[in-house]
């Protein structure tokens, strides 16, 4: 496994290339994992014996992708990533109720310091609005 960092956070990914033997497109996946192990633990013999510790990575997610692959532009398997990385607080974004990303407001006066700049600010609540 190999160690990744993404929007600061650390991620561990493997990918797994099976190159066709009967047609020439093969197969391939990258899998990513938390990089924080967590500890399990088993009998050593199967259920007698001393109990023996031992450390699993946490899949997240798989892209059929090969994110190695010099036949994919770095903008298209970045793309593919950070969908996957955005879904992983999908659910706990759905649970609290923050299902759209923020709208800008409705407020109709925009003030700008000249007539070509490419963002102003809202007379009535001060947000930046990009036009
Ligand atoms: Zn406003």
């Amino acid at each position: 496994m190999k160690e990744i960092t993404i929007k600061g956070r650390k991620y561990l990914y493997e990918i797994n290339r099976h190159s066709g033997d009967y047609d020439t497109s093969g197969w391939q996946e990258t899998i990513f994992y938390n990089a924080t192990p967590i500890t399990k633990t088993r009998k050593k013999y199967w259920l007698w014996g001393p109990t023996v510790e031992y450390f699993e990575y946490n899949e997240l997610f798989r892209l059929h992708i090969d994110i190695e692959s010099p036949e994919l532009t770095k903008n298209f398997v970045t793309k593919k990533v950070m969908e996957k990385i955005d879904l992983l607080g999908r659910k706990e974004e759905i649970a609290r109720g923050d299902i759209l990303e923020e709208q800008p407001c409705d407020h109709p006066f925009v003030s700008k310091e000249y007539a070509t700049q490419p963002y102003g600010t809202c007379m009535s609540c001060g947000k930046t609005i990009l036009e």
